[in-house]
């Protein structure tokens, strides 16, 4: 089973009450080959919410206590995404995911690039909380924007 982003799956579960569909994501719905999940609220948000950004580093610092993810208000809300990257793993674990296809850019499901942390629309190389929780645990993270040749491979 493939674990995948609900918000690929065209779930409007995104901070501003948006989705963003893949196709493809969704076809693999379709076909139960993925179900969906979505960290952020599995980690006590609703939706819509404060837009949120990695400051000081990405999600491997997060969870090494050296970095934080602070709303765009400045409200620190790292323990919601860290909270929401556990129980992703444990829903991979319990469903025997060894692959996940997640979001990128964002500050949990991003694999390859995030935001800064200014707010600016910036981006940094880094990953999200969850895909460094999810990585720490052997399970393999695919960006969406891989899905093309993830699929030729698979
Ligand atoms: Fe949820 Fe990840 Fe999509 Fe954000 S990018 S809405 S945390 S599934």
């Amino acid at each position: 089973m493939i674990l995948v982003s609900s918000c690929l799956a065209g779930l409007e579960v995104r901070y501003n009450g948006t989705h963003c569909l893949d196709k493809k994501i969704r076809q693999m719905i379709e076909k139960k080959q993925a179900i969906t999940v979505c960290p952020e609220l599995l980690g006590g948000f609703s939706t819509p919410r404060e837009p949120a950004e990695i400051v000081g580093g990405n999600g491997e610092d997060v969870l090494d206590g050296k970095a934080k993810v602070i709303g765009k208000s400045g409200k620190d809300v790292t323990i919601m995404y860290i909270k929401g990257a556990y129980s992703t793993l444990i829903k991979a674990q319990e469903v025997g995911a060894t692959i996940v296809i997640l979001k990128e850019f964002s500050p949990s499901c991003g694999s390859s690039m995030i935001y800064n942390g200014e707010f600016k629309g910036k981006k940094i190389v880094g990953n999200g909380v969850t895909t460094a929780l999810l990585e720490r645990n052997g399970i393999q993270v695919v960006s969406e924007e891989r899905i093309t040749d993830f699929l030729e491979e698979n």
